[in-house]
């Protein structure tokens, strides 16, 4: 069932939660991939209702992203959910979701902010506010769908602990259920911005998971210094690749490391061709 309401949506939750079903929720921006999929046939086997969104939430997107380009696929997603077994598609209008003046300026809407230490590092540094816009929509969606799970992708790690943050700082009663991360056979993680690689620009790209799996590589032979892990990455880089961050952060609290362990999370962001890809992987 597709709805595009906060409305309809809340009177079919209400109606489940009379029945005693339980519900899981997959935030997602569309043009669902393989990833997304994990997630909802995950949310499936675990609830017996399942809500995914579909909003490319303009208040995530920085000025000069590609906000108006992001794909968007609605009639193919929807089908996908459907064929997956989701119970409701929610599909609402930026308007719907923040009011007419609330999308005209900031000035008028409420604000969830995640705390600095969590957000001024990897993808926070670049794209300024983008974590506020993140928590803020999720919230709102948490309080629309009031789902017993949500299902957030490995994928974007640094967003999965800012979330899971808030829960706690918030006593929101959610429980959230990481999912790991879906890649190509060529080991590219699955991203709906993909899309927007050439065949060679996927070449090149394929940099980030060699990089990360030769780090891990090097920490399972016993190397834990972080300086000569990240070293080893310069002999994949070359001029297609434009490093934006290589990082190895404590996977639960975010904390730089300089001695890798098993609960270390290594972070990389390159861009290839002019597109922004990132990719992480834990090294335990
Ligand atoms: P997005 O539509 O990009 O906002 O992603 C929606 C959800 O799907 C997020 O929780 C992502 O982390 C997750 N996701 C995206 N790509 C992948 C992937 N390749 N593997 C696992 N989860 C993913």
């Amino acid at each position: 069932m597709l709805l595009h309401t906060i409305k309809e949506v809340r009177e079919q939750v209400k109606q489940w939660k009379k029945e005693g079903l339980t519900v899981g929720l997959v935030p997602t921006m569309g043009a669902l991939h393989e990833g997304h999929l994990s997630l909802i046939q995950k949310a499936v086997s675990q609830c017996d209702k399942v809500v995914v969104s579909i909003f490319v939430n303009p208040i995530q997107f920085c000025p000069g992203e590609d906000l108006d380009k992001y794909p968007r696929t609605l009639e193919a997603d929807t089908k996908l959910c459907q064929d997956a077994g989701v119970s409701v598609v929610f599909a609402p209008t930026p308007a719907e979701m923040y009011g007419e003046r609330e999308m005209r300026t900031n000035d008028f809407l409420t604000y969830v902010i995640p705390p600095f230490f969590h957000v001024h590092k990897l993808c926070g540094k670049s794209r300024v506010g983008h974590f506020d816009g993140v928590c803020t929509v999720v919230n709102k969606l948490f309080n629309i769908v009031q789902a017993d799970r949500a299902y957030f992708g490995e994928k974007d790690a640094q967003q999965l602990s800012i979330i899971r943050k808030m829960v706690e700082d918030l006593n929101i009663p959610i429980e959230i259920v990481p999912c790991p991360i879906i890649r190509e056979e060529s080991g590219l993680a699955l991203s709906s911005r993909n899309k927007y690689l050439s065949a060679e620009d996927k070449v090149h790209a394929l940099a980030l998971y060699q990089i990360l799996n030769n780090i891990k590589l090097c920490y399972k032979k016993g190397v834990t210094d972080v300086q000569a892990l990240k070293e080893t990455a310069i002999f994949i880089l070359n001029e297609h690749h434009d490093l934006e961050y290589l990082e190895f952060l404590d996977d639960k609290d975010l904390e730089e490391v300089t001695e890798a362990n098993d609960n270390t999370r290594v972070f990389i962001a390159c861009k290839v061709g002019g597109v922004r890809l990132i990719d992480n992987m834990l090294l335990g």
